[in-house]
Formats: C-alpha cells, sequence, structure tokens
C-alpha cells in the first residue's frame, strides 16, 4: 500500500461534519479509485464459541457478567463449522469469520480445533478470519500455517474513551495483538462501534489510530450499537443513519484502500440508508439472520437488495492471493522434488 496521507483530528472532524453532500461526493471518489463501487463482499460470522466470556465490554451480551438471554455453548465441532460455512458459501458468502467469545487464545485442544476449522474453511477456499481474543506472537503464526486469511480485533473506540466501555484489558493489549499478527501474513480486521456515547472527537480518533497503522489495515468494520438488555449499554440511543454514512465516508478517505465493513446495526437501517454507506464507501456486510448474538438481516432480503442495486457479490482472494496452508505448501515442493522454504515456529526445549 502507498504511504498513507497523514491527518490531525481536526482535519477528521472537520472532513466528518462536511455538508454531507460534498462529504459523500469526495468519499465516492476515493472509493472510486481504489474499488469497483459495484461490488460488496458478502461475509458471515459463525459464533463457534458462545458466551461465558470473562471481560466486561460494555456492548457485550457474551460477557458472562451481564444478565442477558445469550445462552453460553461450548466450541462447536469442525464438522458443524463446516456445514454452516457451506450453507454461507451457497448462499453467496465468499469469506466466513469465526469469532469465540474467550479473553484470549490458550495453547491445547480447542486452540488446535480452531485451527482444523482455518484448515478446513481455507480448502473450501473462503477466505477464512478469526476474532479470538488476544493472541501472542506464536499463534498468530500457528493460525497462519494453518491458512488464515485474517484477524478481527476490534480497537471498539479511542484510546480516550475505551476504558469507559472496557476494564479487563488496555488499549494498549489490542495494538499488541494487532502488532503479533501484522508479523505474519495474516491480514489486519481492525474497526470499532459508534452510538457508545462517544465524541465525533473521539470518532475521528479511533480512524486516525487505525489509519496511522503501518500498513493500514486491510479490512475496518464499521458497526452501530445495536442496545441488548441486560448490557450497561441497553439504555443507549441507537446512531442515526447520517452518523452511519459520515463514519463510513470519513474511514473511506482516511483508509482509501481498505475494505470498509458495514457490520452490526444493519437491521436499523433501510434499504435507502444501505445503498448511501455503499456510495460512501462501504464495501462488504455481513449476511445471516444473526451477527454472533445481535440480530441482522436475512440473507434473502439482502440479496433482493443486491438484486436492486445492480451490486455484485465480491469472489474470495479479489484483494490477495488465497493463503498456502503449510500441508499445502508441502505437496508442492514435494511435487519439485524441493525442500520446504521455512521451518515450524521455534519449540521451547525442556531442559534435560
Ligand atoms: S466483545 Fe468479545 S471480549 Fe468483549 S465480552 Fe464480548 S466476547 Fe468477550
Amino acid at each position: 500500500m502507498s504511504e498513507a496521507k497523514k491527518w490531525t483530528q481536526k482535519e477528521v472532524v472537520a472532513l466528518y461534519n462536511k455538508p454531507i453532500m460534498e462529504l459523500l461526493y469526495e468519499a465516492a471518489g476515493v472509493h472510486r479509485t481504489y474499488h469497483n463501487p459495484n461490488k460488496i463482499q458478502v461475509s458471515t460470522l459463525i459464533s463457534i464459541k458462545t458466551g461465558g466470556c470473562p471481560e466486561d465490554c460494555a456492548y457485550c451480551p457474551q460477557a458472562a457478567r451481564y444478565h442477558t438471554d445469550v445462552k453460553a455453548q461450548a466450541l462447536m465441532s469442525v464438522e458443524q463449522v463446516k456445514a454452516q460455512a457451506l450453507a454461507a458459501k451457497a448462499n453467496g458468502s465468499s469469506r466466513i469469520c469465526m469469532g469465540a467469545a474467550w479473553r484470549n487464545v490458550k495453547d491445547g485442544p480447542e486452540f488446535d480445533q480452531v485451527l482444523e476449522m482455518v484448515r478446513t474453511l481455507n480448502q473450501m477456499d473462503m477466505e477464512v478470519c478469526c476474532t479470538l481474543g488476544m493472541l501472542t506472537e506464536n499463534q498468530a503464526q500457528r493460525l497462519s500455517e494453518a491458512g488464515l486469511y485474517a484477524y478481527n480485533h476490534n480497537l471498539d473506540s479511542s484510546a480516550e474513551y475505551y476504558g469507559e466501555i472496557i476494564t479487563t484489558r488496555s488499549y494498549a493489549d489490542r495494538l499488541q495483538t494487532i502488532e503479533n499478527v501484522r508479523k505474519t501474513n495474516i491480514t489486519i480486521c481492525s474497526g470499532g462501534i459508534i452510538g457508545m456515547g462517544e465524541s465525533v472527537a473521539q470518532r475521528a480518533d479511533m480512524l486516525l489510530t487505525l489509519a496511522s497503522l503501518v500498513p493500514q489495515p486491510e479490512s475496518v468494520p464499521i458497526n452501530a450499537l445495536v442496545p441488548v438488555a441486560g448490557t450497561p449499554m441497553e439504555s443507549q440511543q441507537t446512531v442515526s443513519i447520517w452518523e452511519m454514512v459520515r463514519m463510513v465516508a470519513t474511514a473511506r478517505i482516511l483508509l482509501p484502500q481498505t475494505q470498509v465493513r458495514l457490520s452490526a446495526g444493519r437491521t436499523g437501517m433501510s434499504r435507502e440508508g444501505q445503498a448511501l454507506c455503499f456510495f460512501a464507501g462501504a464495501n462488504s456486510i455481513f449476511t445471516g439472520d444473526k451477527l454472533l448474538t445481535t440480530p441482522n438481516p436475512d440473507v434473502s432480503e439482502d440479496m433482493q437488495m443486491f438484486r436492486e442495486l445492480g451490486l455484485i457479490p465480491q469472489q474470495a482472494f479479489e484483494k490477495r492471493s488465497q493463503p498456502k496452508t503449510v500441508a499445502a505448501a508441502d505437496a508442492h515442493f514435494k511435487a519439485q522434488g524441493e525442500k520446504p522454504k521455512w521451518s515450524r515456529p521455534p519449540r521451547k526445549r525442556k531442559p534435560s
């Protein structure tokens, strides 16, 4: 990616607050320079392990400490995930994001099972993304070797506002995991949520942090808070469509080459509102009736919207080639009579 323009908070706030026609015109121009404006990636989120999370994210019904309707579910089997991914692929999804309500990944049988899920879905020629909480460098490397395409780790909000939303981990922890993932071939997916009581300046700060990462994240989801009964955010006012349009447009201008994803909160948006978000630079949606645990438009409604707007689903690996798993790469080298040119991550030797 080419070097990004350096923005100040004042400039980003001014951009966000521009007359909407000016903002849309500018964002749509940037969007057309780097992307096909008629292509939208359809992604599916699978909650592979639900609820019972020890973290205290104030918006999240999966946190064990809040009394919500979410029923905790153990880690799904590889076969269950494969069946859901096959159905998603048949419905036009080119990307699967597997979410586990964990604070961080722990080495052991459950992580091994997730690695097997990654291998399986990559072999189905889908872009595989995971969101599993904090990761060490070694765990990121193992996911990369299994064929993971993207790792999602949202910043959620600005550094300044973060402590109002989450107290069980720090902003620096968040950035550290992103840095760990960046050392591998896995692409970065990191975005945030608007409507949690933050100011426009804090929204601008979050985008500035994302835009200042080198390289910029390949994917930035923009979520509108869906207030869930039983969470500390249950009485929060939902954001207007204009706030979403402004946030998407500002993200598009600051992150020209990034895939900007219209994520949670689409059920509250009209088709016209979503069309404006696509015009402003959003080029991905999540489909399926649930987004982890919150409601989402049904896939048939989305396909009808695609037909009405003349949108085309983006195919897998249009932006970047398919990751090779270590096993696949081994086979390739064996076929050529060569040895693989990399080694597995170092293991600590037990003292003899
Ligand atoms: S957002 Fe993730 S880390 Fe936070 S409580 Fe929910 S599942 Fe846990």
